[in-house]
């Protein structure tokens, strides 16, 4: 088992290894490891860990995830962003279709005045880039290891930690479950979640086409689902093809010369020949969200607390902008010298959270359903609403804002 260099180790009678944090964070994915940097840097005494052995060999990722503006704000904040903007591209323009519709809608980064409303990055390089970070600020990650009990008291949170067979005795003054949709975390704590399965998969895979718009993403709604493009650069593009679960095995059979016919069609001719297909992965949608966000002692960010439909590219910066009010929350209560674990520091960190968790996966479900109603008269209505949304002004400023996680 790897520990912090400065956590206070002792063996015990009962030979378990007994270790003392600031906050214990399971799940050492993208928004664990951002929470785990934020906290060291702030001089807090942290352990992360996560349940998979370690990555040898990252199971391949083909994602292009948008990361809004706030998510730039914090990778700069934890200095993951510098060495990452090179191999960003920048999104200026959003264009949303409906196939087989009229109407269509442009969002442009100038009408709200940012330099762009997102950045695209291989999903890949981001977590090899946080996990870089975290062991250069000389955490390490506990891997192949299981929070198995957790037991809160007014001093501190006990847990019962199995790493390779070995178990452990950690105490904590902060347990933070960041271990994603399936979170045991939120299991342990006896917290319910309400969860509607859309019946949809997004296939996933890069692609080529001959005439690329650079900085243009484009997010397409079809029958069975959406399908996005978003730019990697040059010719290169990540296209998500979000079918009915059920087409999913007829449409991963399809040689690559007809997945690439059927997404060409789908998608239309403005970006030339689609060709050089990439590993098709697929990811099954579901939206799930934690009824409650903390208990004594414990708190849920990220896909533990919202798994969202990808559909708005919200899920990784809603879970970031976790990261941004947690840290503020605790660094405030270590300054004011209030326990980490406090319940009044959880539930203001609840309560800040609450409004965008509720209007993103508001906007993500609303889409997901208007969207998958398959009726002339409803196809009418959205078109209408896609020419409004184009040129309301104010209204398209506020679906902007909601877009780029800016609130205000
Ligand atoms: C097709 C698709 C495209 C997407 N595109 C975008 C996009 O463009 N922009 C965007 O913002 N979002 C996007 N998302 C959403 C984004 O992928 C998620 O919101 C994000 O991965 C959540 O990060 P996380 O760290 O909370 O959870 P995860 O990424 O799921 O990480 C959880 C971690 O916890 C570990 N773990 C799990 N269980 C346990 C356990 N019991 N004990 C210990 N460790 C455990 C896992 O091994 C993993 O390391 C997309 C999602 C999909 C499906």
């Amino acid at each position: 088992m790897h520990l912090k260099p400065s956590t206070k180790s002792k063996r015990s009678c009962n030979k378990l290894v007994q270790s003392e944090f600031d906050c214990v964070i399971v799940g050492a994915g993208f928004v664990g490891a951002a929470l785990g940097l934020g906290l060291a840097s702030c001089g807090l005494k942290v352990a992360v860990l996560d349940h998979l052995p370690p990555p040898a060999q990252p199971e391949h990722d083909p994602r292009g995830l948008a990361l809004a503006p706030s998510t730039v704000s914090l990778l700069s904040r934890l200095q993951v962003w510098p060495a990452l903007q090179a191999h960003a591209t920048p999104i200026e323009t959003v264009h949303v279709t409906h196939h087989n519709h009229f109407g269509s809608l442009r969002l442009r980064h100038r009408e709200l005045g940012v330099p762009a409303l997102g950045y695209v990055c291989p999903a890949p390089l981001l977590q090899a880039s946080l996990a870089g970070a975290l062991q250069a600020a000389g955490i390490t990650v506990n891997w192949s290891s299981r929070l198995l009990a957790t037991h809160a008291t007014a001093a501190a949170n006990e847990l019962h930690i199995e790493t390779s067979g070995t178990r452990a005795h950690w105490t904590t003054a902060l347990l933070v479950g960041a271990d994603g949709i399936a979170s045991g975390v939120r299991r342990l704590l006896g917290i319910k979640v309400d969860q509607r399965d859309y019946g949809q998969t997004s296939i996933v895979a890069n692609i080529d086409v001959d005439a690329p718009r650079p900085h243009t993403a484009y997010e397409r709604f079809t029958t069975g689902g959406p399908l996005a493009l978003l730019p990697l650069g040059g010719r290169r593009y990540v296209a998500v093809r979000t079918a009915r679960t059920e087409d999913v095995a007829a449409l991963s059979a399809l040689s690559e010369d007809a997945y690439l016919a059927d997404l060409n069609q789908r998608f239309g001719s403005c970006l030339g020949a689609f060709t050089q297909l990439g590993t098709r992965r697929t990811f099954a949608l579901v939206q799930q969200r934690a009824r409650e966000l903390h208990r004594p002692r414990a708190v849920l960010i990220g896909n533990a607390a919202n798994t969202l439909h990808p559909n708005a590219a919200q899920g990784l910066n809603l879970g970031f902008r976790d990261v941004t009010a947690l840290l503020k929350v605790l660094t405030t209560a270590r300054t004011n010298g209030a326990d980490l674990g406090d319940a009044l520091v959880l539930a203001e960190y609840a309560s800040a959270r609450a409004p965008d968790h509720r209007a993103t996966s508001r906007l993500t479900d609303g889409l997901a359903r208007t969207f998958g109603i398959e009726h002339w008269a409803v196809g009418v209505l959205r078109s209408t609403a896609l020419i409004a949304l184009d040129r309301v002004v104010p209204l398209k400023r506020a679906l902007l804002r909601q877009v780029i996680g800016n609130r205000k």
